[in-house]
């Protein structure tokens, strides 16, 4: 799933800073399920921001709403009065979600009150560990399914490097302590799967414009658009 933080309160209040009628805009799909921007986060966040008014001695009108999907335009029809009725939605989708919000609603001023940090996998609950980076052109068919490309602090397509230690990876920071070495687990994987020999393959270097570095992409399905 797509996951995202809330950004910290001082950075919403700038973004809404001199609007007096805000919508708080949840979405109820990847934002809600990584209890980020679902209604309920919402309905926190306006309440949050009519306090704060109030402290301030500001008349500000915040209300709430959410989208079932905001990255579908079908599903924005459904909030589209409350839209309309405000100065400045202030969504918590992800940024496919907020753009689609600030393109459907044009020149409606819509800004992000999440920061979209990852493709991540559940691993536990309240804990996502990133798992994809949309590279636009998988390998994970031949490195046991373990992503080199995220998972690997270097992003190598042939690895392990000489920084892999007892399995832990040599790339470490306060917050990203003891790193599996994921070249370490796709070798003790391989093994497992009585396919070793795929180490000794040389990947060429990645093709990375078929990632966003490549510029924005674009997907169609011809054989799925209606004749
Ligand atoms: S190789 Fe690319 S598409 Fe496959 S999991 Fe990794 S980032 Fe995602
Ligand atoms: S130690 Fe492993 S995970 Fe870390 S950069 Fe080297 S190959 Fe990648």
């Amino acid at each position: 799933m797509i996951t995202a933080e809330r950004k910290p309160f001082d950075e919403i209040l700038e973004l809404v800073d001199g609007h007096n009628k805000i919508l708080v805009a949840g979405c109820d799909t990847c934002v809600a399920i990584c209890l980020t921007g679902g209604e309920k986060e919402a309905e926190i966040l306006a309440s949050e921001l009519r306090m704060k008014a109030q402290a301030d001695g500001r008349e500000v009108e915040v209300e709430h709403t959410a989208a079932i999907r905001q990255c579908e335009w079908e599903y924005l029809d459904m909030i589209a009065a409350k839209v309309d009725e405000a100065d400045v939605v202030l969504s918590m989708a992800c940024g496919i979600g907020i753009q689609s919000m600030a393109e459907k609603f044009a020149p409606k001023l819509v800004v992000p009150a999440v920061n979209t940090n990852m493709l991540g996998m559940p691993q536990e609950h309240a804990v996502w560990l990133e798992r994809c980076g949309a590279c636009g052109e998988c390998v994970i068919g031949e490195t046991a399914g373990i992503c080199p490309v995220v998972r690997c602090s270097k992003s190598l397509m042939n690895g392990p490097c000489g920084g892999s230690h007892d399995g832990k990876c040599e790339v470490t920071t306060p917050e990203k302590e003891d790193i599996d070495c994921a070249w370490h687990l796709i070798w003790e994987r391989l093994k497992a799967q009585g396919r070793e020999e795929l180490m000794h393959k040389i990947r060429p270097p990645k093709d990375w414009s078929k990632s966003s570095s490549g510029g924005p992409r674009k997907m169609v399905k011809e054989e799925a658009k209606p004749v």
